[in-house]
């Protein structure tokens, strides 16, 4: 059996849950690796690091979801810390409403919203198991600065994330003390998802008290910080280089 933690990070292929999983591995976790498609980046990750694992499972199907959490307990027999970061996005002028159809609001609330709920119902009780004096077992949802101000790609987007937020700060307090749920709510950071978005490293250079947008490795280390705490819980931390001030 093993004996290191374990944490399941989503979307942990690229950006931001690719930086989330390399630091939590800097700290002595084991980490399952997931993406929904990238399988060749995921298994060489898998074969890189000591007894890592890659599960491939598309979280728009919420029979996948649950799946993927079956197959990390029978893996590894328990569940410490749970990274809920895989997301979607599209990008609509707020304005356009025709635009935001009930396809799209559906297709981005199953994967941002439904999803984490689903994989945060099935690994509860392992969770719970898991969590010790020394250390409590954490969720870490990725919402988005885009859920607390009227902000984002897409209306539909920003309310997904608006929804996790206040999922994170219910279940802080439906499942303390035993579980920790902590929210990062990044500002604009560079990965994949970021690479066209022209205009908002122009504000972020322009207008942030930081003068840049975040790279994953600066949402990597809040992410470390909430678990090592062993008292933080229904935080949504904005990570948006202070852009909220001005
Ligand atoms: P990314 O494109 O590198 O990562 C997104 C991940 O989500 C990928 O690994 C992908 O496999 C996974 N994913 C997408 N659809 C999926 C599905 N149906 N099933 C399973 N996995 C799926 O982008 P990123 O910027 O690292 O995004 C990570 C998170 O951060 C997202 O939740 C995003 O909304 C959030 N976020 C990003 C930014 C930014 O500026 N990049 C800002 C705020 C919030």
């Amino acid at each position: 059996m093993n004996q290191k933690r374990v944490a399941l990070v989503t979307g942990s292929t690229s950006g931001i849950g690719l930086a989330i999983a390399k630091r939590f591995i800097e700290d002595g976790f084991t980490i399952v690796f997931h993406s929904k498609s990238s399988v060749e980046t995921g298994e060489q990750l898998a074969q890189f690091y000591p007894d890592a694992a890659y599960i491939r499972a598309d979280l728009s199907d919420q029979k996948q979801a649950r799946d993927l959490i079956a197959e990390v307990l029978s893996r590894y027999g328990g569940l410490d810390i749970l990274v809920n970061n895989a997301g979607i996005t599209k990008s609509i002028p707020h304005k356009d409403l025709q635009a935001a159809t009930p396809e799209i609001w559906r297709e981005i609330h199953e994967v941002n919203v439904i999803a984490p709920w689903t994989l945060i119902t099935e690994a509860e009780a392992a969770l719970r198991e898991s969590s010790c004096e020394e250390y409590s077992s954490c969720i870490i949802n990725i919402t988005s600065h885009a859920g607390i101000r009227p902000k984002g790609a897409s209306i539909p987007y920003a309310v997904s994330k608006a929804s996790l937020n206040h999922v994170t700060k219910l279940l802080a307090v439906s499942l303390a003390p035993a579980i920790r749920v902590n929210a990062i709510a990044p500002g604009l950071v560079e990965t994949p998802m970021s690479k066209g978005w022209v205009a908002a490293r122009k504000l972020w250079q322009e207008r942030s008290p930081m003068k840049r947008g975040a790279q994953p490795e600066d949402i990597a280390q809040i992410a470390l910080m909430l678990i090592q705490s062993n008292y933080l819980t229904g935080e949504i931390i904005i990570a948006d280089g202070g852009l909220n001030l001005t």
